[in-house]
């Protein structure tokens, strides 16, 4: 047996020139900060995680440390004690699971039961261009293979989010299967704007029934259970949308709650943020069972891309997650930025992605540019 000798947490900033401006964030990004976990073995074996940026950690990095680090059930309820008293620590589950595949010699996806590593994946904009700008980004990507495609709401109007929906579904016809993202679910710390309420949220999805769109993403905040169950019975009884919602929600209790009381078909938690690979392993496959989709968000770097990619291939595989959430959208989001603290980009193949039998998460740090990128602090600017 070895055991943990080791848990490094280091802090990196890439500067972004452009500017990064993420439609849900009133502040163009500069910079695009990214925290790595490593977590060390008796072995010399290393496995690497990415996520929040550990804040509050170090105190409980002890009850690790000297562990087996095969000893997933204890790690992972640790954790959740660790993300009741402190930050979100879900960096180290996915750094435990990469460490664990290197154990065993194999991917993390077939450690969870997988048995097809392909995933279908929708292109996952973020910036609020022109009408023309969308319409060619909606070209572009059906000319790369994609067959589904997410748009921003939040544009100065509701006015002009729609004519953005009605101008690329007017272009695209019924090629592009397209998703609206409210992001109404939760704010950055610095934006004080209330969500919408069930009537805004109602007045909104009926323009998305009129344009098929597919799910209506965030029209509220997580805690508003009363209004998604209104509004998904709503919106169920007028036509084939269906809501998602879930991708910051953290707690197990919480998602028991979103279904027993029927307030999403699309669940979205995301392992950098919510319960790990470990705790939503078990909350996809509920929600798998109970006839709803888990398409985990994975909106972040390419390390949480591929954890939540092994999650969802691991678990309920291309049946259940339908899509997989592929955030992209260059030249202010390009995957070179994304991926930055991996040796190369991960690439999407026609709008498919498939996942390789390599070891873990099957990730290589690019040790050259977390040197040149380190920074004492994980901030947007
Ligand atoms: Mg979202």
């Amino acid at each position: 047996m070895s055991t943990i000798v080791g848990i490094d947490i280091t802090h990196h900033q890439l500067p972004l020139d452009p500017p990064f401006p993420a439609s849900w964030d009133p502040q163009p990004r500069t910079k695009f900060p990214v925290t790595i976990v490593r977590v060390r073995d008796s072995e010399g074996r290393e496995g690497i995680g990415s996520g929040d940026a550990m804040h509050g950690f170090a105190d409980y990095a002890r009850y690790f440390l000297g562990e087996d680090p095969l000893d997933m059930a204890q790690h992972a309820a640790r954790l959740m004690n660790v993300d009741f008293h402190a930050g979100r620590p879900w960096s180290l589950d996915l750094a435990l699971w990469d460490l664990v595949g290197k154990i065993e010699q194999r991917p993390v996806w077939q450690l969870l039961g997988g048995t097809s590593p392909r995933l279908r994946l929708y292109a996952s904009t973020a910036v609020h261009r022109s009408i023309p700008e969308m319409v060619q980004t909606a070209h572009r990507l059906l000319d790369q293979g994609f067959d589904a495609m997410k748009v921003r709401f939040g544009r100065p109007t509701l006015g002009d989010d729609l004519a953005v929906l009605e101008a690329v579904r007017d272009s695209v016809g019924d090629r592009l299967t397209l998703m609206v993202d409210c992001n109404q679910g939760w704010r950055m710390p610095w934006d004080g704007r209330r969500p919408w309420d069930v009537v805004t949220a109602w007045g909104v999805a009926e323009r998305l029934i009129g344009e098929d769109v597919f799910w209506m993403e965030e029209p509220l905040h997580r805690g508003d259970y009363a209004g998604m169950t209104e509004l998904r019975s709503r919106v169920r009884a007028a036509g084939s949308m269906r809501i998602a919602g879930g991708e910051m929600t953290r707690e197990p209790y919480e998602f028991r709650e979103l279904l027993d009381r029927e307030c999403l078909d699309v669940f979205q938690p995301d392992c950098t943020c919510t319960q790990g690979i470990s705790g939503l392993a078990p909350i996809g496959r509920r929600i798998d069972a109970a006839g709803k989709v888990f398409s985990p968000h994975t909106w972040g770097n390419g390390i949480g891309v591929m954890a939540n990619l092994h999650l969802a291939a691991g678990t309920v595989g291309q049946a259940g997650s339908l899509w997989m959430e592929w955030p992209e959208d260059p030249p202010e989001w390009s995957i070179e930025r994304r991926d930055y603290p991996l040796t190369a980009p991960l690439r999407a193949d026609g709008g498919w992605f498939e996942l390789s039998d390599r070891p873990g998460l099957g990730i290589e740090l690019d040790e050259a540019v977390l040197a040149r990128t380190v920074s004492t602090v994980a901030t947007f600017d």
